[in-house]
């Protein structure tokens, strides 16, 4: 069986977590920590960097700092998964939907001046599957309307917009290191922040509201309770862990890559035949080969190709249920225009394994889906 993802271990996991055990300090903010923020703050170039227990952690903290009042509005994509939309429902914010773009799979940007009220406080950027949003045009719109923009950067470490880092480019930026990402760590995440107005806040968010951080640089005598919050740290022993990844992400994103193009190379007499659509990369933008995806005609050929790779050993998955179609956004959340391509292409899409050991076996993986249209 080849099966749609893998963990990907650097080799030297271990050692980091026997040095973590050694140092006696399993709670979070430890050398490990701080070597991982550094090493985020270096590559990704941004100007401060707090690891979390996930990306999830990370919206959140992103949606305290926003300042959410019950009936604020939020634009983001339907296609996406559930905590972009979560981090601010659970605060009280509608989750407002907009349509995404036929090339990228990311929000239409086209479409977000229409869908601002009174109520709007920020604009979601999703980078579906590491490919960039256009964020000049998300950026000039939130400067002209006063919104903050957060990068959910889930998919997108190390991939870049116009020569800029994936996470750096809005007000915050978040990262998942979910072991179906490229970087890992089991559970974990990172916020960016990158507005330097949320430094002081985003610590104090961070460490259940109290300004334990400012007690331990020396700046106050004794630490209280100043804030909102909740416990955002991650513990040392998954700090190790992410450390060997990190310092080998470049290494694991050029493994992934050479995969993915291996994929789209094979793949392109399928789309001359117009028997599937590859993905598109946007011009002036370098992704990191989160997903390699092609797109079908329609719901039941992705179906029948799901059970034929699968009859073959070979596990390919659909993603997203658009979040305005599933029991609580119907609930929740407003839309702003037709979502005609969300919905298309929710229904058309499938990803094909990919990890950076994947191997010769992606020549399976490409044999299988010539098969698949052999004869059609
Ligand atoms: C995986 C994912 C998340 C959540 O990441 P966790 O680290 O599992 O919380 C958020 N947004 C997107 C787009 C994701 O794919």
């Amino acid at each position: 069986m080849i099966p749609f993802n893998k963990p990907f271990y650097t080799g030297k996991e271990i050692e980091y977590i026997s040095q973590s055990l050694d140092l006696k300090k399993l709670s979070g903010d430890g050398d490990f920590t701080k070597k991982c923020s550094d090493w985020i703050v270096r590559n990704i170039t941004t100007k401060k960097s707090l690891l979390t227990p996930s990306c999830t952690a990370a919206l959140e903290m992103s949606a305290i700092l926003t300042d959410i009042q019950p009936g604020d509005e939020i634009i983001m994509p339907s296609y996406t998964f559930v905590s972009t939309a979560l981090a601010f429902s659970m605060r009280g914010a509608t989750p407002v939907f907009v349509d995404i773009r036929e090339d990228t799979l990311n929000i239409d940007e086209t479409l977000i001046e229409e869908a601002i009220s009174k109520k709007t406080k920020a604009i979601v950027a999703v980078h579906y599957a590491g490919m960039p949003c256009e964020m000049d045009r998300i950026l000039s719109i939130a400067n002209t309307h006063n919104l903050l923009v957060i990068e959910d950067a889930a998919h997108g470490i190390l991939s870049r917009y116009k020569n800029r880092q994936l996470g750096s480019i809005g007000d915050l930026g978040c990262f998942s290191f979910h072991d179906t990402k490229n970087i890992i760590c089991g559970e974990g995440g990172a916020i960016l922040i990158n507005n330097s107005k949320f430094f002081d806040r985003a610590e104090i968010i961070r460490e259940k509201g109290t300004n334990r951080k400012q007690f331990i640089d020396g700046n106050v005598d004794k630490y209280t309770w100043v804030d909102n919050g909740s416990s955002f740290l991650p513990g040392e022993i998954t700090a190790a862990f992410l450390l060997a990844q990190l310092e080998n992400a470049i290494d694991i994103t050029s493994k992934r890559l050479e995969i993915w193009d291996q994929y789209h190379h094979s793949l392109d007499d399928l789309e001359n035949q117009d028997f599937i659509r590859r993905p598109i990369v946007p011009k002036d933008c370098q992704h990191n080969a989160h997903m390699y995806y092609i797109l079908l005609k329609n719901n039941k050929v992705r179906s029948d190709f799901i059970h034929f790779m699968k009859e073959r050993g070979i596990s390919c998955v659909f993603h997203y249920i658009p979040l305005h179609s599933s029991p609580y956004g119907e609930k929740l959340s407003k839309i702003k225009g037709s979502l005609e391509i969300t919905d298309r292409i929710s229904s058309n899409l499938v990803r094909l394994p990919l990890w950076p050991d994947l191997g010769t076996d992606v020549n399976l993986v490409i044999e299988g889906v010539h098969d698949f249209f052999k004869n059609k």
